[in-house]
């Protein structure tokens, strides 16, 4: 009997941790929703000049992706950095 009741009470602590951390999870997911989407949804860049720079390059930052780039044209760069580490 000591048997049957230990095994019961091991599967009911099983199922209540399954429980809670699958409602856990659900919570995380729904509050990581609009943060995922506003990472994973693609917006133009807005690049703007910082003013600084290294020789003709001149430094460009952008308020989108918060990447920094270096541009020689005079222009704000047309792809966005943000997945070249460095910024270059
Ligand atoms: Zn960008």
């Amino acid at each position: 009997m000591p048997l049957v009741i230990a095994t019961v009470s091991i599967l009911a602590f099983a199922f209540w941790r399954l429980y809670l951390r699958d409602r856990a999870r659900d919570e995380v997911a729904a509050r990581a929703d609009p943060v995922w989407r506003k990472l994973t949804t693609k917006r133009p860049c807005q690049w703007s000049e910082t003013g600084s720079g290294r020789g003709a390059f001149r430094e460009y930052h952008c308020a989108t992706c918060r990447a920094t780039a270096y541009s020689r044209t005079g222009k704000a760069p047309e792809t966005c950095k943000r997945n070249v580490r460095g910024g270059l």
